[in-house]
């Protein structure tokens, strides 16, 4: 089965539709999200309604929380509370309903999968996984053999045998990685909306559950349109420089 792994979607309508269209054109059925579907870009309502229709697996993130009240805004850089406080005034009572019913943390059994936003080490905490060490303190929590993160907005993967834990960069080089027996699997998919790597390419993550294959993808998208968007909604505009960076 062709698994479709999606991050950090942050409102980016563009984006999610070619991500959306690239995966089922090829034969994807079945979709995961690591959360912060709303926050930064311009269509909230939209996205969670993509998302919803396909009955994708999807866990809460600290954008989604704090939209709904569950997270301060005090956390967040004045540009993110910005658009938060925006969001929650643009999303209606069905919309917030969706978020609210998210739960922390998902479970794919059948496919030994999790899914969290940004650590299995203390989910409520979204503490992000950029080294060697924060990575470790997941994989400790991991009992499948992989589990999806998002929230740095960077890909990348951790492998974990025993005690000794190894980060692949040929994942980031190659975009590809087999999954070996007996290995537990650490992969943060990039982010759909606002991708942070210095790629402004639209990211995401497909997995071959026969093949035990996954395939970091790439795709242009029409950003132009966006950044537009968030202009005429008077977002700040800082968010709509950055996704021409990828920063
Ligand atoms: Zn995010």
């Amino acid at each position: 089965m062709l698994i479709a792994i999606l991050g950090d979607v942050h409102s980016n309508r563009e984006a999610l539709d070619v991500v959306l269209a690239d995966a089922l054109s090829g034969g994807v059925r079945c979709f995961l999200q690591v959360g912060d579907i709303v926050g930064y870009g311009p269509d909230p309502g939209y996205c969670i309604e993509r998302l919803r229709e396909l009955d994708s697996t999807i866990c809460m993130g600290n954008h989604d929380a704090a939209v709904l009240g569950q997270l301060p805004l005090e956390f967040f850089n004045p540009f993110a509370r910005h658009a938060l406080e925006w969001t929650r005034a643009e999303l209606d009572t069905r919309e917030k309903g969706y978020l609210t019913d998210l739960p922390l943390l998902q479970e794919l059994p059948e496919h030994g999968i999790t899914v969290v936003h940004g650590s299995l080490y203390q989910p409520f905490n979204f503490d992000y996984v950029r080294s060697l060490a924060s990575a470790r303190l997941s994989l400790l929590k991991q009992t499948s053999d992989l589990c999806f993160v998002g929230h740095t907005h960077q890909p990348c993967l951790f492998t974990m045998e025993g005690e000794e834990l190894n980060y692949v960069s040929a994942f980031e080089r190659d975009c590809r990685h087999r999954l070996v027996p007996g290995q537990k699997v650490l992969v943060n998919v990039g982010s759909v909306g606002q991708p942070r790597d210095e790629n402004p390419l639209t990211a995401y993550v497909l997995f071959d559950s026969e093949k035990r294959m996954l395939h970091l993808i790439r795709l242009e998208y029409d950003i132009a349109s966006v950044q537009a968007k968030i202009r005429e909604k008077r977002l700040p505009e800082v968010l709509a420089e950055r996704l021409a960076f990828g920063l």
